[in-house]
């Protein structure tokens, strides 16, 4: 493991990649370098699983505003005779899913909405906050470098009013700005929108980009692709209407700071090669590896 390669191995499957161990020590590193970011504050820790319920992702609007994305998790629902029909067309590549079903849960899309729906109900009479980590799913239609459709992403998330959630939201995007300068990655901060779909995007994203609903930091990944690689979010209170959850009695505020695991550890080999025990030992440091690790 010393001087491993970190190099993600492809799968065939596009956006879907295997990580050696020098590639999972160094997310593991990045986990801590966050989490010291995290420090001063008294985030929640859970851990999320990479499903979640259907009902729950319908309700705060995700498979409303990206069908496109959403991964569904179907399973067989036929009788056994009905699936004797069916069985030999597993072995020729035919319709053997023909009966399949949707299920009540489908594949998360991003670690922070569990965290949403779990405050339903609640007056929130001073901010909350929790940090999160998932496997996420998105049905992505491209694979250039950084575009996987199974991902790990760690979110610092918080609940409050308005005020609470646009200084914590400014404050982060700051504080991990930061933080990629420190690990000698050059990240550029700009005003983004998510991937609406349908006849409606385009009035979706310029009304999230003229309320500055979304902030990228956007790194090299490769020579002349660049990708984001965390965002700063604030979502008014979507999310407070959606789960019913308040603060001071008005529909509760949200706020979420997201880092793409994956993505910042390809910008990280890109910049400075693919064996990290080589990196200049600031670059280590600022990624969290502990002092000494690489004598
Ligand atoms: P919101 O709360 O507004 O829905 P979010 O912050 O939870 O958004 P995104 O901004 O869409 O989620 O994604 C967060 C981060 O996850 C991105 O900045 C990126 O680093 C990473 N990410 C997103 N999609 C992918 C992908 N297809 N492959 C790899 N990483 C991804
Ligand atoms: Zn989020």
């Amino acid at each position: 493991l010393t001087d491993a390669d970190a190099r993600p191995l492809p799968t065939g499957a596009p956006g879907v990649f295997c990580y050696p161990e020098a590639f999972e020590q160094l997310l593991a590193e990045l986990r801590t370098a966050i989490a010291a970011l995290a420090a001063d504050e008294p985030f929640q820790r859970l851990a999320v699983p990479p499903v979640i319920a259907r009902s729950t992702l319908e309700r705060a609007g995700y498979v409303a505003s990206f069908p496109q994305l959403v991964g569904t998790v179907h399973s067989y629902a036929g009788t056994p005779r009905e699936w004797a029909a069916l069985a030999p067309l597993v072995v020729t590549g035919g319709d053997w899913h023909a009966h399949q079903r949707i299920g009540d849960l489908v594949l998360l899309p991003a670690a922070c909405y569990p965290v949403y729906a779990s405050l339903a109900g609640r007056e929130l009479t001073s901010p909350v906050r929790f940090a999160v980590e998932a496997s996420c799913f998105r049905q992505e239609v491209t694979s250039e470098t950084g575009r996987l459709r199974s991902f790990r992403m760690a979110e610092l998330v918080t609940a409050g009013d308005e005020a609470h959630c646009l200084a914590w939201r400014d404050r982060w995007l700051d504080r991990v700005g930061d933080w990629l300068t420190g690990c000698s990655l050059k990240p550029v901060v700009e005003v983004a929108d998510d991937p609406f779909f349908g006849a409606t995007a385009k009035l979706y994203q310029a009304a999230q980009r003229a309320q500055q609903l979304k902030y990228e930091l956007r790194v090299e990944l490769a020579d002349g692709l660049v990708q984001a690689v965390a965002s700063a979010n604030v979502h008014r209170d979507h999310f407070g209407e959606a789960f019913g959850f308040t603060s001071a009695g008005a529909p509760g505020q949200t706020a979420c700071t997201a880092f793409g695991l994956e993505r910042i550890a390809l910008a990280l080999l890109h910049a400075h090669g693919p064996h990290p025990r080589r990196w200049p030992a600031a670059v280590r440091a600022a990624v969290g590896a502990p002092a000494g690790a690489d004598r």
